[in-house]
């Protein structure tokens, strides 16, 4: 298939990695660049020996080009609507028919379904675009009317929530809104515990989908304790802690909004119910002094690390929250630990929370290992899109 990009020629041996499927051109493994190329534009990738790798979206940076195809194919409209159509089927299939009370969802989980860049979030008709990369900011009205072919009257509104994660160093200026439709941020139902999501004022796209297994997990083990939910953001694990028939719960999280939120959404789902109390406060100085009031606390914290040279210092971090925790839960206690940051592994992650435990000097055993759910999807050949982290230890 012969299409008018331009070419790009890797250096002899650097086309390893894309033959494994790795979706991911580092500038250091360019060789050529034939022609002229603008930051978002669409490059096909070959060997030192002119064979076709894949296609993509080339931004300037240490990751110069996104491959979306590994296959010579016309990149039209019809090529995005497969595409999306193979996202939007895998959740149809694989999480809807255990979730039937939920609505909200990951649609596209960038390198996982094969577009990397682009993140869609869905809440009960309401997309939401994030999109990291420029190629992908590009194409979104494009990618919206693909949507919108892909799912019909289940889709009403798209909303573009680009501006704070498309490279700043970009010269495009990424103004956020409805590419079409328009709503009210709304009420969402994840496994019937409803929240509010306000997605133009929110974190992240609105709401952390990815705990969703993992707060379901937390309903099980709830009964009779006491709860301490720390960087609680909307009071997620709160409410299925409650719903696990809770003693009291504790929701703590710096941020003020969250706060709001999590309080309008214990209206929502326990009006009146007094068991829940939310803190705005900064865990670290909440945990100086919790003594023994908990047997239940879970600590999602937002992630640490954002690069590699942060690594020391975020795990520090995660010592120092595990051990204040391990030092003051209750004998008999349950905590749910995280990480959500990359380039903290899953090895890295569980030695800290060990030393966390070794200076706590406390017996802990561990009951789950936990991680991201389906609608989270990891490109085997790209490990890089494993984050989540989790463990539930049982504490002595
Ligand atoms: N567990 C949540 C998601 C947590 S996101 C859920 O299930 O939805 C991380 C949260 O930590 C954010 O809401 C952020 O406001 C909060 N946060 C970040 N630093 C904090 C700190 N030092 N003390 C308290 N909260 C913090």
């Amino acid at each position: 298939m012969d299409q008018n990009y331009t070419e790009i020629i890797l250096k002899s041996g650097k086309d390893q990695s894309l033959k494994r499927f790795h979706p991911w051109v580092f500038s250091g493994a360019i060789k050529q660049i034939k022609g002229n190329v603008d930051e978002g534009d669409i490059v096909v990738v070959k060997s030192n020996q002119g064979e076709f790798l894949g296609i993509g979206h080339y931004q300037i940076g240490s990751i110069a080009v996104r491959i979306f195809s590994f296959d010579n194919v016309p990149i039209d409209e019809r090529f995005w609507i497969q595409k999306l159509q193979f996202a939007y089927e895998l959740r149809q299939k694989m999480l809807l028919p255990v979730a039937d009370d939920t609505n909200v969802y990951r649609l596209v989980h960038g390198e996982g379904d094969g577009l990397p860049g682009l993140i869609i979030d869905f809440y009960n008709g309401t997309a939401v675009f994030q999109m990291h990369s420029i190629g992908m900011y590009h194409i979104r009205e494009q990618l919206a009317s693909c949507l919108k072919q892909v799912m019909g009257d289940a889709l009403k509104a798209v909303y573009n929530k680009s501006s704070k994660t498309i490279p700043f160093k970009s010269a495009v200026e990424a103004v956020d809104g409805f590419i079409f439709g328009e709503s009210l941020p709304g009420i969402v139902s994840e496994y019937g515990n409803l929240f509010k999501v306000d997605w133009e004022e929110g974190q992240k796209t609105g709401f952390f989908i990815d705990q969703r297994e993992n707060r379901k997990l937390i309903q099980q083990y709830a009964q009779g304790r006491d709860v301490l939910n720390m960087f609680c953001y909307t009071g997620g694990f709160s409410f299925y802690a409650m719903r696990g028939g809770a003693n009291l719960v504790h929701s703590v999280d710096s941020s003020e909004k969250a706060i709001a939120l999590t309080n309008e959404n214990v209206a929502l789902n326990f009006s009146g119910d007094e068991r829940h109390k939310a803190f705005a406060a900064d865990v670290f100085d909440f945990m100086k002094d919790i003594k023994d009031r908990y047997d239940l606390i879970v600590l999602d914290p937002p992630a640490f690390a954002k690069h590699q040279r942060s690594l020391p210092q975020a795990l520090r971090g995660y010592k120092r929250i595990n051990t204040r925790a391990f030092e003051q839960i209750r004998s008999g206690g349950i905590l749910f630990t995280f990480s959500c940051s990359q380039v903290v592994s899953k090895d890295k992650f569980r030695e800290a929370v060990f030393s966390a435990a070794a200076i706590a000097h406390r017996k802990v055993r561990i009951i789950h290992q936990l991680t991201q759910p389906v609608d989270h999807p990891v490109n085997i050949y790209h490990p890089e899109g494993e984050y989540l982290k989790g463990l539930v230890l049982y504490v002595e």
